[in-house]
């Protein structure tokens, strides 16, 4: 066994996703050596990978996210699009809601749309060369302990070596096994809240002619009346990622032809109609992982100093609303905050409450409308309910042309303000004035295709 000795100075992150590559960013520069560990062998190439297995799905940043990962890597962004990602305002697409379509055209807020691969690999290489970073690939965390003396933290790797660390983070992901290293070392249960729809995904990619499709992209959104749904986005070169979603027994299947059956049934033919404008390439990917999961470490009645969880491994949410890599930049940021201000040892524990404060809003967001679908068990609260209720009547004001409704309901989606915004007293007039008078005509469809030179 070989121990790498390490000083408090040291930090060892676990996976080198987003959040671990985040957390790392947020260290470099406040402490001597960051050493990301992860268990994939992490190909020079942008490529799918089985450490996230939801690579072959699409990713969006919400535009909270977007601002988060440029203050943790500045210019990251105009990289990305100098690399062909697709600088998308979310009012450029054609979004089918519950009460309807959305104000097309309507400018709200701009979104990357690249491939996951890509993103990955210009943040990984970005992180990769700020000072004192170190990734280590294609070996696996097999277990943490503490001990007595500083640095106090031991990483035990499947290939028998051991580093030790002042600082560990845990940003493994969904599959994480802190909640039963924790329990090893005496700290008890982690409590866990779970609120799983049962959400399918199934994308395939499609090589589209420019000026195929006229919307920037398209969204038909889940409900309780619409248990399917799809999405289409533009990323690089050229090609769209076209995803069908359903929920229980409704999930879209693999095959090809059941595949396109799939987006010919949605309640819209806006998805069916990239893939039919476009030349499908390689097979259909599922993923049906996509249940939210918090773990409340927050909870645990010790907290050890020198631990924090991040990222999926803290809550994951059903991606359907766009928010893992958003919240886990979001806690980078207060990671690097944090340690700029110089961190004492009972610093961590109070992080690790701000770190679960982040979740929470998106958490509420996710859970809140999942609970309203049949096929996730469990109840709204009262609360969610009433929320749930106005909710839909701001909705419903957009769908009618309300464009501060649209904006009001758009800044909370991206996590831009809180719900609050959603209560303002225009808002609250026009859902009685329009309750009395009638609200006016739906927004149209959007336009489906450029009219032909
Ligand atoms: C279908 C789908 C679509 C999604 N779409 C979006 C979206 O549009 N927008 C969005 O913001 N988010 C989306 N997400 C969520 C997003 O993928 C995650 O939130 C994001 O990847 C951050 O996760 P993470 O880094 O915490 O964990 P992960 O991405 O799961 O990464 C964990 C990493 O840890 C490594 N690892 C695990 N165990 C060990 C170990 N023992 N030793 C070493 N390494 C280990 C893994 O190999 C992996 O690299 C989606 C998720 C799914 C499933």
């Amino acid at each position: 066994m070989i121990t790498e000795t390490g000083t408090s100075e040291t930090v060892v992150i676990l996976g080198a996703s987003f959040a671990g590559l985040f957390a790392a960013a947020a260290c470099a520069g406040a402490v001597r050596r960051v050493i990301v560990v992860e268990r994939d062998r992490l190909s020079v190439q942008p490529g799918p990978r089985p450490g996230v297995p939801q690579g072959n799905q699409p990713h969006v940043f919400l535009h909270r996210g977007m601002l988060a990962l440029e203050e943790l890597l500045p210019g990251v962004g105009a990289e990305l699009e100098s690399l062909g990602a697709i600088a998308i305002d979310t009012g450029d697409l054609a979004w089918l809601a519950e009460a309807g379509w959305s104000d097309y055209g309507l400018k709200a807020f701009t979104v990357l749309s690249v491939t996951r691969p890509l993103l990955e690999d210009v943040v990984r290489r970005r992180v990769r060369d700020l000072p004192g970073i170190e990734i280590r690939d294609g070996v696996r965390v097999v277990g943490v302990h503490r001990h007595g003396e500083a640095p106090m933290w031991k990483v035990s790797l499947a290939d028998g070596s051991v580093l030790e660390a002042g600082l560990v983070v845990d940003a493994s992901g969904r599959s994480s096994r802190l909640p039963i290293w924790l329990k090893d070392e005496g700290l008890g249960d982690v409590q866990i809240s779970e609120v799983d729809a049962h959400v399918g995904y199934a994308t395939r990619t499609y090589s589209v002619p420019p000026d195929a499709v006229r919307p920037a992209g398209v969204v038909l959104q889940l409900a309780p009346a619409m248990l399917t749904g799809g999405l289409a986005l533009p990323v690089e070169g050229g090609r769209w990622l076209v995803t069908a979603v359903g929920v229980g027994d409704q999930r879209p299947p693999r095959d090809h032809a059941g595949f396109e059956q799939f987006l010919e049934g949605l309640t819209d033919p806006a998805v069916a109609e990239v893939a039919e404008a476009g030349e499908p390439h390689g097979d259909v990917h599922l993923h049906r992982q996509t249940g939210n999961r918090r773990h409340h470490y927050e909870r645990l009645r010790r907290w050890p100093p020198g631990l924090l969880v991040v990222g999926d491994a803290l809550c994951a949410f059903n991606p359907v609303y766009g928010q893992g890599i958003t919240v886990a930049a979001c806690q980078a940021v207060v990671l690097r905050d944090s340690l700029r201000s110089g961190a004492s040892p009972m610093v961590f524990r109070r992080l690790q409450r701000r770190f679960a404060r982040v979740a929470a809003l998106p958490w509420a967001i996710a859970t809140g409308q999942d609970l309203r679908l049949l096929s996730s068990e469990g109840r709204q609260s009262a609360a969610q309910m009433l929320f749930g209720a106005w909710a839909g009547e701001v909705g419903r004001l957009a769908a009618h042309g309300d464009a501060r409704a649209t904006l009001a309901m758009a800044r909370v989606y991206h996590l831009m303000a809180s719900p609050v915004v959603m209560f303002h007293p225009a808002l609250l007039l026009a859902s009685i004035r329009t309750r009395w008078r009638g609200a006016g005509p739906a927004n149209p469809r959007p336009p489906r295709r450029h009219a032909p030179a």
